[in-house]
């Protein structure tokens, strides 16, 4: 079960971990919102450390599928039927900056992604209903979303909408430049090492299995809040979700575009040039974790789907990873409750971690930078400054900046 991403990846180079030592920032898990946020605190001077439980991109980064689209399925027709329209526009614009500085930092680093058109497309008349609402939703908030008769696949839908020149990539490859991007600015990233608990004083206490070091701010990146403050875990729901890669024989055609079903269960599609030819990347058929008696048969379900509408196509890898979805729907970030002011965290992505991620390690940085975002790579590597503003006392998690709060 191991993805097709993590398989055989390059190894990332990192650090030891020096216990007794004191950082500006602790960023604890080394997915796309650690380490994004890690390489932004860096480059503004500020002495960081990344500690990862297991090695980078372990979690879910490493086990996506990696599509950096602001069509999003049929999210944003969920979030209108709770939230006002300008709070859609809020998560659609948080999300355009998420994708914007990813991209521009894949293109500054030479990190290869592909420019493909995203789609939702549906099979019944109840996802046709969806679709419409979310092609309102999404023109209302602004994406150039239109209505296409025939989205290419190989098999009969109902409707289907598309948002051109959308972007995907291989996450390994993301996580492996956000790195070094994060290590040529004198952080120090360290694998293999769990973090337990982090305890307030005039600096923050965090305690690992390897040894404690100790901070001025600390960021959980860990998927969940891995501190039980707060009650997230009442607030959160784990899904896990399925993936599969397929060898394309020269005979079966694939779609180039990026595919996510409207309906459950969900049935999401994508390609990869890899250097040995195409590949087939299927994925969906989630549920709750915990609710499934067997796993196996959801992932040979999607097989079994896969193949009979792509024959000759061949299962490389099978894989599976598990995200989190606030029970209102909005991700957020925020000051952990009990935690002074300086221990942050972000969840909540339901499935799109890819802008939301870099839309939470932007807020994040600018919270505790103190609203400043450090610039194009600062010449001054090296040097270092003490951490940012004064901490300010806790407040209720809010949506990412910049969305108004509810209502
Ligand atoms: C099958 C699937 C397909 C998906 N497809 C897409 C997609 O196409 N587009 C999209 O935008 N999103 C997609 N997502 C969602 C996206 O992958 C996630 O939202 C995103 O990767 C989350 O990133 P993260 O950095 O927050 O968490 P993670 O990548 O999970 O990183 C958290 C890290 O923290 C570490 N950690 C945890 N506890 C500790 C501890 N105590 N001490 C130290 N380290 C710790 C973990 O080992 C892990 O490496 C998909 C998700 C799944 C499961």
């Amino acid at each position: 079960m191991t993805s097709l991403w993590l398989d055989g990846h390059r190894a990332i180079p990192v650090d030891d971990f020096s216990p007794g030592s004191t950082y500006d920032a602790v960023v604890v898990g080394a997915g796309i919102t650690g380490l994004a946020t890690a390489a932004l605190l860096a480059r503004s001077g500020m002495s960081v450390a990344v500690l990862e439980a297991r090695s980078v991109g372990a979690g879910t980064t490493g086990n996506t599928t990696a599509k950096l689209s602001l069509l999003q399925g049929t999210v944003l027709s969920g979030l209108r039927r709770q939230y006002p329209q300008k709070v859609v526009n809020a998560y659609v614009e948080a999300n355009r900056e998420g994708q914007a500085w990813l991209l521009r930092h894949l293109q500054d680093t030479a990190v290869p992604f592909q420019r493909r058109d995203a789609y939702t497309f549906a099979v019944s008349d109840e996802g046709a209903d969806r679709i419409r609402s979310e092609l309102a939703v999404s023109s209302a908030a602004g994406l150039a979303v239109e209505e296409v008769a025939d989205p290419g696949l190989p098999f009969p839908t109902r409707s289907a909408i598309r948002l051109p020149d959308q972007a995907q990539f291989n996450p390994m490859d993301v996580l492996e430049s956000l790195a070094t991007d994060f290590r040529a600015h004198g952080g120090i990233l360290v694998e293999g090492v769990r973090v337990r608990n982090v305890t307030n004083g005039k600096t923050l206490s965090i305690r690992s299995d390897s040894g404690d070091v100790r901070a001025g701010h600390v960021v959980l990146a860990t998927g969940t809040p891995i501190l039980d403050r707060g009650l997230y875990f009442a607030k959160l729901r784990a899904s896990q979700s399925y993936a599969a890669a397929f060898r394309v024989p020269a005979s079966t055609t694939v779609p180039s575009g990026m595919y996510l079903s409207a309906e459950t269960p969900g049935r999401s599609l994508r390609t990869y040039p890899s250097d040995t030819g195409e590949i087939l990347i299927a994925g969906g058929n989630g549920h709750h974790v915990g609710r499934e008696r067997s796993p196996r048969a959801r992932l040979d379900e999607l097989l079994d789907w896969t193949i009979r509408h792509f024959p000759g196509v061949e299962a490389t890898h099978t894989w599976s990873g598990e995200d989190y979805r606030a029970t209102n729907l909005m991700p957020f970030f925020g000051k952990l409750p009990r935690g002074g002011g300086r221990i942050l965290f972000a969840t909540g992505y339901n499935k799109w971690g890819m802008s939301n991620g870099i839309a939470a390690s932007l807020a994040i940085t600018a919270d505790i930078l103190g609203g400043h975002l450090p610039g194009p790579i600062p010449s001054t590597i090296g040097s270092r400054r003490p951490p940012g503003p004064p901490p300010r006392s806790d407040s209720t998690p809010t949506p990412l900046k910049p969305w108004p709060k509810d209502g």
